[in-house]
């Protein structure tokens, strides 16, 4: 007998323990963000522990997050764009499970005032007015929205590895964010790092990742873009050669390219980005550094 009200406490104990978990996991899902206090060009991650048949929709600045799901959890890697002024604004997490259940969460960003420094460069007017013609800004737009597309069809966990490395070593002479002016006419935001070096230096891969575009674009030249995973990219431009094609997985330290001043360019340097999504956020926060949470 009492062989019997010891099973039965177990069997009920095992029954209350399973019902739990899915509620707490359906219901009570947990919501975590790397940081709430952002400057413009930095980024944070959000993660919200929840079964992968939870739907889970996430905004901030009226863009819809995308989310990852790997390790139990939906992931994002959430940019502050450098054209993002100082306020509070709201990530807004909505959860819904298949029996209808339905939670919102909202979370304060703080966004940081940030000033960028003014640079002025000359460049032939000819050289201009054919990089920055719109017609072919938005040629460029096109095809590097269409391979940010397939990489977005075909999402990935993080493929970084380690610490993110240099592509190339040399002086910067141009930082991230920076106020441009070519031939006194506003060209919006730098939107990385120009790292100088003579013509033929060998450019490496940032990171492990897979090529997504590699060829010649109005504006930024001989063009390599990789990608990371989690919607993240680094890019590789005004290339003198390129050394891989799209598809192409690419290890840390991999051959990319070799520096040059192919398109918009006064002279031979690497321009550097890292992007999530379409936003471009401070390279310094990758170069020399993990990348977890
Ligand atoms: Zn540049």
């Amino acid at each position: 007998m009492i062989k019997k009200a010891f099973y039965l406490f177990i069997l009920v104990s095992l029954v209350v323990n399973l019902y739990s978990v899915s509620e707490v996991g359906a219901y009570r899902p947990e919501v975590a963000i790397s940081a709430s206090t952002l400057r413009p060009g930095d980024f944070f991650w959000l993660k919200v522990s929840a079964p992968p048949e939870v739907k889970v929709k996430a905004r901030l600045l009226g863009s819809e997050l995308l989310l990852h799901y790997y390790d139990n959890a939906f992931w994002s890697l959430v940019p502050v764009s450098y054209w993002t002024g100082p306020g509070t604004y709201v990530l807004t997490v909505e959860l819904t499970n298949n029996t209808g259940g339905y939670i919102r969460k909202e979370l304060p960003i703080q966004v940081v005032a940030r000033s960028f420094p003014e640079q002025r460069i000359r460049v032939p007017e000819t050289v201009r007015k054919k990089a920055l013609a719109p017609e072919n800004v938005d040629m460029d737009k096109v095809k590097i929205q269409k391979a940010r597309k397939i990489a977005e069809q075909n999402p990935h966990p993080p493929l970084w590895k380690d610490k993110f490395i240099w592509p190339v070593r040399g002086r910067i002479t141009t930082d991230f964010g920076f106020v441009r002016y070519v031939n006194d006419m506003a060209n919006g935001r730098h939107s990385g790092l120009d790292i100088a070096a003579p013509k033929g230096t060998p450019v490496a891969a940032v990171n492990c990742g897979r090529v997504i575009l590699a060829e010649e674009l109005h504006c930024t030249g001989l063009t390599v873009i990789v990608y990371h995973g989690l919607n993240l990219y680094s890019s590789y431009s005004h290339l003198s050669e390129i050394a891989v094609k799209a598809g192409e997985e690419v290890q840390s330290g991999s051959l990319i390219g070799k520096v040059g001043a192919t398109g918009l360019a006064t002279g031979p340097h690497l321009h550097l980005t890292f992007k999530i999504g379409d936003t471009a956020v401070d390279p310094y926060l990758f170069l020399e550094r993990e990348l977890s949470y």
